[in-house]
């Protein structure tokens, strides 16, 4: 009887595209498996599936592995590399770079063990004029011929490098993504319009004091904020998530979370809509705002009390002022004028203290503050500065220690700082008439000491005393001041690379100190 099917061979070899046709023209007799009119009808079938089938596969086939792919194979083998020649070839021929990989794979399949499953497994081929990294998903299949064995191994497969290059580009923006959220300290949000719950990261949860391992109920997050910014948080909530709206979100509130205290935050996020303008998903940022939250409070509070330290002495020399014009219009030989020309000139005084203050804090901001060092007695110092604040004396200052001290420092410059220092020790101890300073040495340093026996700070306060604008009583109610005097000594003392501190027991007194380098 004759083969039907290998007589019309011709028919399983149509179509196929480009793969079709050089499979067509390839001169098989030249190869161990022969021209086509002699294949087997399992070789035949098998070659027409895969010429026909938009998905890639490839084909080896008897004792040699010749191979046959299609068309949808043929962009892996890319270009100026194996294709066309790989058609007809012997695979260990073909596949030299990768043999000592795949032939455990084909002798598996071809022994009767059974398919092989790959997914996306690195197999660098050489392809493009060069060798590159392909991931691949295939299977290795047997194809078993008329006589009942393995004739052939059938590769359906697919390069998924595209995707395994895209997962891997995405998890490294993911890894940089949250590299910037560490470095730049954010909390981040996810939320959930339609469950009205969150995720966040471990920084957000922290800050709000929820639990770290579970999506959040917004409102119990909104519970942690205080009172007073509750309802303006959800209304800005409301506002990105309403349809129409540009979906943006930028609020500042305050967590008030027991463990940890009170937190400003500034939130940023967006609402991403769906085509029925319904929000879908709002997302953002939380930054800690909290020290310049503290430092905006500062300056404005700043503000107010240096225009009030301003505005009083300028009152009482523009009273002053009023009273000698009368005077001398009235009676040019009152006995009053030296009296108020006294006062004026007094207040004119502390304008000119006031704004002295202003203008170093300007030039220590802009790296200004130049010194003048010349070699010092600062004993002598001290002693004049001493002299001068005892003329006005409600209180008695008492000079201990050294009695001659040299070093070199800028003398105005130290001078400014204690006279800063028993100002404050003066005005800070309205109840005691008593201030001590003190000079001594070291081999490295010399140390002043101005020690009151006055109000004396709580120690919670003790570490802000150095800061701009720091005032312990802030309201200004009993004590007048712009709060810029430690600063500037501070910034005085450490430009002469010395060092100021203070030891205070609230209520007992205070013993403000600096010390400067000797050599
Ligand atoms: P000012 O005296 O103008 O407010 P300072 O910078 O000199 O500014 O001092 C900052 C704050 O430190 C003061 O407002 C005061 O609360 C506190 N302080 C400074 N010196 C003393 C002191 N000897 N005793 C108690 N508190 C002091």
């Amino acid at each position: 009887m004759v083969d039907t099917s290998q007589a019309n061979y011709a028919q399983y070899l149509k179509g196929g595209g480009e793969m079709g046709r050089l499979t067509r023209e390839f001169d098989w007799g030249g190869t161990i498996i022969g021209s086509p009119d002699t294949w087997s009808q399992s070789l035949l079938t098998t070659v027409s599936i895969m010429l026909n089938s938009r998905f890639p596969m490839f084909l080896w086939w008897g004792s040699d592995l010749i191979q046959f792919y299609n068309d949808a194979y043929r962009p892996s083998l890319g270009n100026n590399g194996k294709h066309p020649k790989a058609l007809g070839q012997r695979g260990e021929d073909c596949w030299q770079e990768i043999w000592p990989v795949i032939k455990p794979l084909i002798d598996q399949v071809m022994s009767g063990c059974g398919s092989t499953w790959s997914e996306d497994q690195l197999i660098p081929i050489y392809r493009n004029n060069q060798l590159e990294d392909v991931y691949w998903t295939f299977s290795y299949s047997p194809v078993i011929d008329e006589t009942g064995k393995c004739a052939g191994v059938l590769v359906i497969c697919n390069e998924t490098t595209g995707k395994v290059k895209s997962y891997n580009e995405m998890l490294e923006a993911k890894k940089e993504l949250e590299f910037t959220i560490e470095a730049a300290e954010l909390g981040t949000w996810d939320l959930d319009p339609v469950t009205n719950r969150f995720k966040g990261n471990d920084r957000l949860k922290l800050w709000f004091g929820l639990p770290l391992d579970e999506e959040i109920d917004l409102d119990i997050a909104i519970a942690r904020m205080i009172e007073e910014d509750r309802g303006r948080v959800i209304e800005a909530i409301h506002k990105a998530m309403e349809k129409g709206s540009d979906g943006n979100y930028n609020v500042t509130y305050t967590i008030a979370n027991p463990d940890n205290g009170l937190r400003v935050v500034k939130a940023v996020g967006k609402a991403v809509f769906d085509a029925e303008g319904n929000a879908e998903r709002f997302t953002g940022t939380l930054e800690d705002v909290t020290t310049e939250h503290q430092l905006q409070q500062r300056k404005d509070e700043f503000i107010s009390i240096a225009s009030h330290e301003l505005k009083t002495p300028l009152t009482s020399l523009k009273a002053s002022m009023q009273i000698l014009q009368k005077l001398i219009k009235t009676d040019i030989l009152s006995i009053k004028l030296p009296l108020f020309i006294d006062k004026a000139s007094n207040n004119l005084n502390k304008l000119l203290y006031l704004m002295d203050d202003l203008m170093n804090v300007s030039k220590i901001q802009q790296g200004h503050l130049a010194l003048n060092k010349t070699r010092i007695n600062i004993v002598d110092l001290v002693n004049d500065c001493c002299e001068h604040l005892r003329m006005g004396a409600t209180h008695h200052i008492q000079l201990i220690g050294d009695k001659e001290l040299f070093i070199d420092a800028d003398y105005r410059r130290i001078d400014q700082v204690v006279i800063n220092l028993v100002n404050n020790a003066i005005k800070y101890s309205p109840l005691s008439d008593r201030v001590e300073i003190k000079v001594e040495h070291d081999a490295e340093n010399a140390k002043i000491s101005v020690r009151d026996f006055g109000i004396g700070i709580s120690p919670e306060k003790l570490p802000h005393l150095f800061d701009r604008y720091f005032r312990v009583d802030s309201s200004g109610v009993q004590f007048s001041g712009l709060g810029l005097g430690l600063y500037i000594s501070a910034e005085i003392v450490r430009r002469h690379n010395g060092d100021i501190g203070v030891e205070s027991e609230f209520n007992e007194g205070s013993t403000f100190w600096f010390t400067l380098p000797m050599g």
